[in-house]
């Protein structure tokens, strides 16, 4: 048999037991009634883990890209103005996405490791007539975190949308949606959320729901479009039965059973242990005279860390020296810095253990390479 490695990469990420034995049951009906109430208890769990209760929570079957499509296909009209705060690939991202809807986009970067200041942005915003503002939490190429509040705070100041890519963030880094003024908060199952890949997960505020509905245009995706979910939620919700698309029943019952996690253990406990676990491991590998990509403290991610290679030493073969040392960890994704780096996933049900486990097994390429 196979040894098991563990898997320590920027998702998918180790799952828990439980959310195994909640999706290891024969598919049920999508109408059945057990399944309508797992999905109505999954809809209201995530406005309590996003800290939303008022916002309009979407479960479809997808990945984080879907996610961000949604938000992008409903939100944007031929023509409005959108603007892309980019710490790195997914920024990029975003902006592309934007434009397949007809946003004019204009993307304001930063350098690889930094964040944008909010004096820049701020002066954007204020020049500019802008529907909508983009802004990744933790962008899981650089690993550098934005802070949600204080863009949130733009956006209430500017009166425009704002939309958080929180694939790499909800459930592990402390967001207050509704509290912060963030319009849409979008995640995928397989990160710290804790369930295997294809789920597409968002909330909504309601001005943003209000926005939508006033569209001039039809929202230009069919799959994509609220106007086919929206009823769909909202029958979940009321424990009723409803269809548009076939739901994703066993990955469903997994999110049932790691929200439930989650919120027993807390969200404060949960943001607090990520905080500890990202700044052990940071210290091992300071303590090995690594670099990290971000370049100021209160831009280190908890979910996950991006670390430069020693000097003069092959990746691919780091990697796999790491690998046969029990770990898996992933390569760099920064198209102009890929051969430079590589990342290391700390979230979920990470513990002291996993982080001990993997310094080892970096130390170990680093004595072995
Ligand atoms: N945004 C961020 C910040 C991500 O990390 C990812 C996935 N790594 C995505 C979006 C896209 O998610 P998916 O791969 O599930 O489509």
């Amino acid at each position: 048999m196979e040894t098991r490695k563990l898997l320590m990469i920027p998702g998918p990420i180790e799952f828990e037991p439980e959310v195994y034995e909640a999706m290891n049951v024969p598919t049920k009906s999508h109408v059945a009634p057990d399944f309508i109430e797992s999905f109505g208890r999954s809809l209201e769990m995530m406005k309590e883990v996003w800290q939303c209760p008022n916002g309009q929570a979407f479960i479809i079957a997808g990945t984080g890209t879907l996610a961000m499509d949604l938000a992008g296909a409903n939100l944007i009209e031929p023509g409005d103005k959108a603007l892309v705060i980019s710490t790195g690939y997914f920024g990029e991202r975003y902006a592309d996405l934007l434009k397949r809807y007809g946003a004019e986009v204009v993307i304001l970067r930063a350098p690889v490791g930094m964040a944008v200041p909010l004096d820049i942005i701020e002066n954007e915003l204020a020049g500019g007539d802008y529907k909508l503002m983009t802004f990744t939490h933790v962008d899981t190429s650089t690993a550098v975190l934005n802070h949600p509040e204080q863009l949130g705070a733009l956006g209430i100041k500017y009166d425009i949308l704002t939309v958080l890519d929180g694939v790499c963030s909800v459930a592990a880094e402390e967001i207050r949606q509704e509290e912060w003024g963030i319009d849409v908060d979008l995640t995928a199952s397989q990160k710290a959320i804790g369930v295997p890949p294809g789920l597409a997960l968002l909330l909504v505020s309601q001005k943003a729901m209000k926005i939508w509905e006033k569209r001039d245009t039809p929202v230009g995706n069919y799959y994509a479009d609220w106007t086919n979910w929206l009823p769909i939620m909202n029958a979940y919700e009321a424990r009723k039965p409803s269809y548009f698309g076939t739901p994703a029943v066993n990955l469903i019952l997994g999110l049932e059973a790691s929200l439930k996690i989650i919120l027993e253990e807390g969200l404060v406990n949960r943001f607090q242990r990520h905080q500890d676990m990202s700044s052990l491991f940071r210290s091992g590998i300071e303590g090995m005279g690594l670099k990290m990509i971000p370049r100021h403290m209160n831009l280190y991610a908890n979910t996950l860390s991006a670390i430069f290679y020693p000097d003069g030493i092959n990746g691919g073969k780091f990697i796999s020296k790491i690998n046969e040392a029990g770990v898996i960890v992933a390569g760099g994704l920064l198209p102009d810095l890929k051969s430079k780096y590589f990342r290391v996933g700390h979230m979920g049900r990470v513990n002291a253990d996993d982080i001990q486990i993997t310094l080892k097994a970096i130390e170990y390429a680093i004595g072995n390479g």
